[in-house]
């Protein structure tokens, strides 16, 4: 059994300005906190390098350009893509996702296929494929969750049809933490002809992500999630697809030859990348990259399931309280503290200096599945420690004091 004592030694809280002493910040999941590499990142763009990319003759945005072009070769190198022409600069994984919807989605799907989802899908993942399917007159399955709440590949197994021309699932879930076999998901969606497209915001912070080795057709993320900046993510497609896709926004930097008697259209990424892009969230990415790692995703991976296996042990040993999710899960531990309302349990930690996300997560489906309007959520970073773990167990045990 595990201990509080036995957390894996990586406690990266002093390289983060944003986290004062004493508040343990447990909303990862929502949002990453910055660490001062990132910062600096940012603000050396803007103090004394920033310029446009793509566009100026001079010296500094041919400068700024390198700087941008090199950090798609940086994300291409962190998750396997094959070329950074894969990897399209988008305002975050919701916009990847849509890109992905109206571009590829739009074109390939018509009147009587079928997307498969899942029971536990962020809403990001559920809207865009309710529009496109709207409009080509495409239908939506959903697949059930295992006992633990985890996507049920068996389930998804005996689902799948010919007719299923997209699967779009998260490899890890921001309310469960629980861990996709993509791999197994890619040869499922593959074997009846359907692209498999990951949503990778919870996982790129805490596993090692290679799109070849899994396999998959399109991977999204968000940087914030990332310990890097708002307004900036990516989505990975294979290169033919990409290069198959019509342009998702019209307007400048995406183009090949405007005239009003047609207009054709640059080769991927830049033909997803219409209008100035967000340069320094791209150089704030990198930075972001760069940090973790240097930590190593291994090392991040197992800190985290140390976190995990000490709050799920400590609070399953409170009978008023009951855990969500598999035992494995990653970074991410969701539970509920019999008969009070989440946000009180939320508000309550908060006195106590402990930061938790309380409510739906953007997964209405999901908490409908597990029968509850809202979940309180935990979720780790780099940042945390043993101590935020025994922060909120005491915070937890205040809860079950005040409501008898
Ligand atoms: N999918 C998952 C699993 C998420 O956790 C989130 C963010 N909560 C999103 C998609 C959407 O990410 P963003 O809001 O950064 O576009």
């Amino acid at each position: 059994m595990t201990t509080l004592a036995d957390a894996r030694p990586l406690d990266r809280l002093a390289d983060f300005p944003a986290i004062p002493p004493g508040w343990a910040y447990l909303d990862t999941a929502a949002t990453a906190q910055k660490p001062r590499a990132v910062i600096d990142a940012i603000t050396r763009a803007y103090d004394t390098t920033y310029a446009t990319v793509h566009r100026g003759v001079y010296q500094r945005s041919a400068d700024m350009t390198l700087a941008y072009e090199a950090a798609r070769r940086r994300v291409a190198g962190f998750i396997g893509a094959a070329s950074p022409d894969e990897c399209v600069f988008v305002r975050g994984a919701t916009e990847g996702i849509n890109l992905v919807a109206q571009s590829w989605a739009g074109t390939q799907l018509k009147a009587g296929d079928r997307i498969l989802l899942s029971q536990l899908e962020h809403h990001s993942n559920i809207v865009p494929w309710q529009l496109i399917a709207e409009r080509v007159g495409a239908a939506i399955d959903v697949v059930p969750l295992t006992p633990d709440h985890a996507i049920d590949l068996d389930a998804m197994a005996a689902m799948l049809t010919p007719a299923h021309k997209l699967v779009a699932l998260a490899h890890v879930s921001n309310v469960t933490g629980a861990v996709l076999d993509a791999r197994r998901a890619a040869d499922l969606a593959h074997g009846v002809g359907a692209k498999l497209l990951l949503d990778g915001c919870q996982a790129v912070p805490r596993l090692s992500v290679d799109v070849a080795a899994l396999d998959c057709d399109f991977y999204v993320f968000s940087a914030h999630k990332l310990y890097g900046p708002t307004g900036i993510g990516v989505l990975w497609g294979r290169g033919e697809l990409l290069a198959g896709m019509p342009p998702y926004q019209g307007g400048g930097a995406m183009i090949d030859k405007v005239s009003f008697a047609g207009t054709t259209y640059a080769p991927p990424p830049a033909r997803f990348e219409a209008g100035t892009p967000h340069i320094v969230g791209v150089l704030g990415l990198h930075a972001a990259i760069d940090y973790v790692e240097a930590i190593g995703l291994g090392a991040i991976h197992a800190h985290e399931s140390a976190l995990v296996t000490q709050t799920r042990e400590a609070l399953s040993s409170l009978n008023s309280v009951r855990l969500f999710g598999p035992a494995d899960s990653a970074g991410i531990v969701s539970f509920m503290v019999e008969g009070v309302h989440p946000h009180d349990v939320g508000t309550i930690l908060d006195e106590g200096r402990v930061a938790i996300r309380a409510g739906h997560h953007c997964a209405q489906p999901l908490m409908e599945a597990l029968g509850v309007p809202a979940t309180a959520r935990a979720s780790f970073g780099v940042y945390n420690g043993p101590r935020d773990v025994a922060a909120l167990v005491e915070g937890i045990e205040r809860v079950t004091r005040i409501f008898g």
